[in-house]
């Protein structure tokens, strides 16, 4: 069986007793363990941080720029082995893969130019021969705990932007699939990367609040549900680190009865069923306005009883199974107590039966209809393949449903009318808004970052935000003056 260790001061580290079961979700066999780490090991890791830091944190500007374009090249030579790992322990189809590695790729190129970004600002002659200027300096060593359903792609969100700020890292990501953080430290040791500077500790709870209360660890960021976001932020804050808390979601799309119906129903069935519904930014509720509503259903529900569903390594497959059986039992829960609360069940994934994978992980793409938004199934992010319909009279009703939400992750609006897109960007209480797009994932040159309990912090993620978090203005106040020396002076400096 495939043993997993951690990675720290550039090679990988045997564990101690305590492991978790990695499982291949789509026959749902047992392929490896992984150690988890104890307080011994979280030590070992933010002291090997630690000590890389006092170089690496003053490395020049082109050696971290040379480094990170030497990871670039090497992340996109191994994508599709990367891409294969990710698929062998989520579950996700290769070509899904492929496209987080992808996204992840972007950020590693944004940190390749990150010096463009870190010039500070200069103002001469502030007052008479004064001169005032401001730089950024990284923050020492810094820590990621990352969720397991993007586990190539929310890594990278992370640990480019803060290396090439100056930065060590250590990242803990989601013990239900790590080996690809594995691979990503080899290949940053490859890169020429010095030992100490990116650490990988798997683990569980232990880990996460060994580093959370860390005296030498100074920022924490995480990404993962909002009962934990909200405890990463609080913990970490109260402990004096900086911290950035990304949390969970319910996506709303809301349908105009001027949208184009095909396209709309594309882009809720893409949104609401890629991934098995395992994304931040998955659609999960449908709002439907007016009198679209019948024909929207209809458009959906004919293409939903079309998904292919298997496992994510078989080319035919569109919708793979669910991470793990325990979270499969608690999506099936829900659509139980959906169907129990009188939502109508369009289509029914729960005998979905895929050959030769009798233990896999899988529950078939569910459609419910009339959904209330007092029903489980509309207040709770389920995070699997399960869409609810919503209708709304008006257009006024489905913003304020929108904002009455307490996630504010992602959002769409369907519509052919510019008005009312205008309108929709200007009221939605939402960090990322699509207009006639379903999954509004900024590029690496923005920053991504959810509204309300979808984010704890003051920061967004990756892009300007990211160098932000990573580092600390310093400010310089300068004299240098040839006019003979000052006399003492009690007043308050005015210029
Ligand atoms: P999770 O919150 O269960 O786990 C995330 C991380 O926290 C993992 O590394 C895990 O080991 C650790 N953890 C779990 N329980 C903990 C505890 N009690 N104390 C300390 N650490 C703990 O999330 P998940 O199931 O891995 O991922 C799915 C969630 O992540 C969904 O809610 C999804 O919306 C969210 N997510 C959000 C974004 C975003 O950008 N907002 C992106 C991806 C995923």
């Amino acid at each position: 069986m495939h043993q997993i260790d951690h990675y720290i001061n550039g090679s990988s580290l045997a564990a101690g007793d305590r492991t978790a079961p990695i499982f291949d979700p789509g026959t749902g066999v047992q392929t490896g363990q992984v150690s988890l780490a104890d307080q011994g090991e979280v030590d070992r890791a933010v002291a090997a941080a630690a000590e890389a830091f006092q170089s690496w944190g003053r490395s020049s500007l082109s050696t971290r720029q040379r480094i990170m374009f030497a990871f670039r090249e090497l992340v996109a030579a191994h994508r599709q082995e990367l891409a294969e790992l990710v698929s062998a322990e989520h579950g996700k189809t290769i070509d899904d893969a492929l496209g987080e590695v992808q996204r992840g790729l972007e950020v590693v190129e944004f940190a390749c130019n990150i010096p463009h970004l870190l010039k500070g600002d200069f103002s001469e002659q502030v007052s008479t021969s004064v001169d005032t200027y401001s730089v950024r300096q990284p923050l020492g060593v810094v820590a990621g705990i990352t969720p397991f359903n993007f586990p190539a792609m929310v890594p990278m969100w992370m640990y480019p932007v803060a290396i090439a700020c100056g930065n060590t890292f250590v990242l803990k990501p989601s013990e239900k699939d790590p080996s690809v953080s594995m691979l990503a430290a080899r290949l940053f040791t490859e890169a020429g990367l010095p030992d100490g500077v990116f650490n990988v500790l798997n683990g569980d709870a232990t880990a996460v609040n060994g580093l959370l209360t860390h005296p030498d660890v100074a920022a924490v960021s995480f990404v993962g549900s909002t009962p934990i976001a909200q405890h990463i932020h609080e913990t970490a804050s109260a402990h004096g680190k900086r911290a950035l808390a990304l949390g969970g979601a319910k996506n709303h799309m809301v349908v105009l009865p001027d949208a184009d119906l095909g396209d709309a129903a594309d882009a809720a069935v893409s949104a609401g069923f890629g991934s098995a519904g395992e994304r931040c930014m998955a659609i999960s509720v449908v709002v439907a306005v007016g009198d679209i509503a019948d024909d929207l259903v209809d458009a959906i529900a004919k293409r939903v009883r079309e998904i292919r569903v298997g496992p994510g390594q078989d080319p035919r497959t569109e919708m793979g199974p669910l991470v793990t059986s325990q979270h499969l039992g608690r999506v099936r829960s829900y659509v139980d107590g959906g169907e129990a609360a009188g939502a109508t069940l369009v289509v029914d994934g729960r005998d979905v039966a895929v050959d030769d994978c009798p233990d896999g992980f899988y529950l078939g793409p569910t459609l419910f209809d009339h959904v209330d938004t007092s029903m489980d199934l509309y207040t709770d992010e389920i995070f699997g393949p399960v869409l609810s319909i919503v209708r709304a009279a008006t257009y006024g009703d489905a913003i304020e449903l929108v904002n009455r939400n307490p996630y504010g992750n992602g959002t769409a609006l369907f519509t052919r009318d510019g008005g009312a897109a205008r309108r929709f960007q200007q009221e939605i209480e939402v960090g990322m808004v699509g207009i006639n797009i379903p999954i509004p994932v900024p590029l690496s040159y923005y920053s991504f970052g959810g509204w309300k309990q979808s984010a704890f912090g003051a920061h967004a993620i990756y892009g300007p935000d990211g160098v932000h978090f990573y580092t600390r203005q310093k400010v310089m106040i300068t004299k240098w003056s040839s006019t003979g020396p000052a006399s003492v002076d009690f007043r308050f400096p005015a210029g």
